[in-house]
């Protein structure tokens, strides 16, 4: 799949092809499109079937005890013979149990997330697996880069789940980061069609990582009762709140006016650590239980209106990424 698109004097290729995109020759996929390991939705299910179709599907290792996480791993290689990682939150104590799995079970790619791109990187690609780091500013892509990371994926404010403080929308920062890194960009936050592909690769990356279009699949592992809430959801249904804590885009739903009512009590983090309680992402998004769980999605959900499986999501994705067209100026 390749455009070529003329901006009067300015020519940029637009390419998607296997031999001459930097992602694709990364991560040996036919499409840059990279599925995000968002918890309670990205089994092996999930991920086979995106690497199946010619991305990169990711296992989410951030909602998977150790135990499971294996489980998944050896039905993902079973499931598909292209290439499929594992996205690794580095926030549980039994971080280095997970990182073993990995490497027993002989993943070839880690994206790290929330967390410092340091502390993995190197031991992991002295075993020859290829790493990416999640960052949601162009400070902390710069740090990935120094860190030595394969590919900087740059998230932006529209995403869903847990997202930067900074309210940077991906429109400005996919550009700061192309300016300021060199290393293979993937952009993340409020991609869900192909003109939104393109349009990031307009603004310099090189591949997209898209995470709301994949929940709502046949093959997410979420609860069906969740997968049918986000086809439903319009255009300010989502908010990005808990910035005390974790910043996190969520539905507004009870729970979260839950929390806005501890706000208006006066933002006291003791109290919102109460109401948050543990464990609201598994009770939303995979117990299904739409008034008292936490349910994370992009505000890209709004664009999101079946529930498709991951073949069709890919076939829409090429499509509409073929038929965008430029305007000239
Ligand atoms: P909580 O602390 O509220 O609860 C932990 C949840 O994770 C529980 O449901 C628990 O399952 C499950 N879990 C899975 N594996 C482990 C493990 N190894 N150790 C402890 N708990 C585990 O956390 P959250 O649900 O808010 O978040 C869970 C993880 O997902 C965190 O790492 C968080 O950073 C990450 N996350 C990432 C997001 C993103 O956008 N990238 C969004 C939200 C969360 P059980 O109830 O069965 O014990």
């Amino acid at each position: 799949m390749s455009n070529f698109i003329d901006f009067g004097l300015a020519k940029k290729q637009i390419d998607m092809q296997e031999n001459k995109n930097k992602i694709t020759q990364l991560f040996q996929i036919q499409y840059p499109i990279i599925q995000g390991g968002m918890i309670w939705h990205s089994g092996w299910r999930l991920a086979s079937a995106v690497s199946n179709s010619g991305g990169l599907g990711l296992i989410g290792a951030g909602s998977m005890y150790p135990d499971i996480l294996r489980e998944n791993i050896q039905k993902c290689k079973q499931a598909t013979q292209k290439p499929f990682g594992v996205n690794i939150p580095m926030l549980y104590p039994n971080l280095d149990e997970i990182i073993q799995i990995v490497l027993e079970e002989g993943v070839k790619i880690v994206f790290t997330s929330a967390g410092n791109p340091k502390t993995y990187t190197e031991a992991l690609q002295k075993e020859g697996l290829k790493v990416a780091h999640v960052v949601s500013s162009t400070k902390f892509a710069m740090k990935c880069e120094d860190a030595g990371v394969d590919a900087v994926v740059a998230e932006g404010f529209e995403a869903g789940g847990h997202n930067g403080r900074d309210e940077t929308t991906t429109f400005c920062l996919i550009p700061n980061v192309r300016q300021h890194i060199s290393k293979p960009l993937i952009a993340a936050g409020g991609i869900a069609l192909g003109s939104q592909i393109k349009a990031a690769m307009v603004l310099g990356a090189d591949g997209v990582q898209i995470g709301s279009r994949f929940a709502a699949t046949t093959e997410a592992s979420a609860h069906e009762d969740w997968k049918n809430k986000i086809i439903q959801l319009q255009e300010g249904d989502t908010h990005l709140t808990l910035k005390e804590l974790a910043p996190v885009r969520l539905v507004k739903n009870k729970f979260f006016n839950d929390l806005e009512a501890v706000y208006q009590q006066g933002r006291n983090v003791k109290n919102l650590k109460t109401t948050l309680g543990r464990a609201r992402a598994k009770k939303g998004m995979f117990e299904g239980n739409l008034d008292e769980g936490e349910l994370e999605i992009g505000q890209v959900s709004a664009l999101i209106n079946e529930v498709l499986p991951v073949e069709q999501v890919f076939q829409q994705l090429l499509k509409e990424f073929d038929a965008t067209g430029h305007p000239s100026i």
